[in-house]
């Protein structure tokens, strides 16, 4: 079986793959950056060397996303789920409540931070069918005067995603879209706030990125400190204190990559090409292979399934970990098998994959 020359397949839910390519530039660069004599770690952050990394990876990923003006975009630590926490510290006000849909273990992370800070509530949940799917939003499920909306764009551990983004009207909608974050084109306007770790699609971890839209910010509690409070990184453009400067030159570089591969729009028909080789070695399975979301909620990103027995779902993980797939037990909450195809795992891997399934079942069934 073909595999690349570091020989894995690499299905991890994150940190996950990154482009083989970004990493031999890396590894070129790693000892002497640009004529320097030193490394990108060894740079002081307020260098013009470092500063130059940093402002080019924002600006490119401005582009990249094609983020309005009335937007800004900052580079945070303490991963997603340090904002989990600062979101309900930053926006939800004392006489507003802040509305959460359920959709899986990262959206009940979220909102289990919000008691801290003041009143949330369950808009939807789809927790009663084991998160098989996105619940349908409208209007009444929601309060006009909440204090944001929140969502959970990509669903990593049971593998559903959001196909269309509900109109929240006047009231900011906030999205967590850590392991789907720049995997297609979306239009920002329906957000007032996207946050993401980057180590899904964007890099390695260690650095958080967020588009916050700057009405959301004026209404910020303003009552915070400084590392708490977004306009502290908007003010002193993400160099507050010193940022993780090895994973913002990887998040620049990773973001190059995209631009070469054709930019957002070559990256999401390459990620439909991918998954689909995997949903089709499930669907044509004949019930040997069972996937966990409904088929109008499917991820792009996360492919959950079983095999039909757990006697011989062991033995797949088993023969699939000997071929070189590495990643693809299920979380460890909800077991199963999940095939996690991110922007940086190439298309060879999926139709490798698929083809190993399809072994297989021919060799079991
Ligand atoms: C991985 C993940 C997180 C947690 O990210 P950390 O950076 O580890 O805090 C949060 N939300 C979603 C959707 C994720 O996939």
């Amino acid at each position: 079986m073909k595999k690349n020359f570091r020989n894995t397949y690499n299905f991890n839910a994150g940190p996950s793959a990154l482009p083989t390519a970004v990493l031999e530039k890396a590894q070129q660069e790693l000892t002497n950056f640009q004529g320097t004599g030193m490394s990108v770690m060894e740079l002081s952050h307020r260098s013009k060397t470092f500063e130059d990394v940093h402002n080019e990876a924002i600006t490119r990923f401005k582009k990249l996303y094609a983020i309005p003006d009335d937007y800004e975009v900052v580079f945070l630590q303490g991963g997603a789920s340090l904002q989990f926490s600062m979101i309900p510290m930053n926006f939800l006000t004392q006489d507003h409540k802040a509305g959460y849909i359920m959709t899986g273990s990262w959206s009940e992370k979220a909102f289990k931070e919000t008691k801290f800070f003041g009143e949330a509530y369950h808009i939807a949940s789809s927790k009663e069918d084991q998160y098989r799917s996105i619940p349908e939003i409208s209007a009444n499920d929601f309060d006009a005067n909440d204090a944001y909306v929140h969502l959970t764009s990509n669903n990593t551990i049971y593998g559903t995603q959001w196909q269309a983004f509900p109109d929240t009207g006047q009231v900011p909608l906030i999205a967590d879209m850590s392991s789907d974050i720049m995997s297609k084109a979306i239009d920002i306007n329906n957000f007032d706030m996207i946050y993401a770790g980057a180590q899904k699609n964007l890099g390695p971890s260690g650095v958080t990125v967020a588009i916050i839209r700057k009405s959301l910010l004026k209404k910020a509690n303003k009552n915070l400190p400084s590392m708490l409070s977004y306009q502290t990184y908007v003010d002193k453009n993400s160099l507050y204190n010193t940022p993780p400067t090895f994973a913002i030159y990887m998040l620049g570089e990773v973001l190059k990559w995209i631009e070469l591969q054709g930019g957002l729009e070559a990256i999401a028909s390459n990620n439909e090409e991918k998954a689909k080789y995997i949903y089709d070695a499930i669907d044509n399975s004949n019930g040997f292979y069972v996937g966990h979301a409904e088929k109008n909620s499917r991820s792009l990103m996360n492919i959950t399934f079983r095999v039909q027995n757990e006697e011989l779902e062991k033995k797949f993980l088993a023969e699939a970990a000997e071929e070189g797939f590495v990643g693809l037990n299920g979380h460890r909450s909800v077991g199963g098998c999940r095939a996690s195809t991110y922007n940086a795992v190439p298309p060879e891997a999926c139709l490798a994959l698929s083809e190993f399934m399809k072994d297989f079942q021919q060799k079991n069934s």
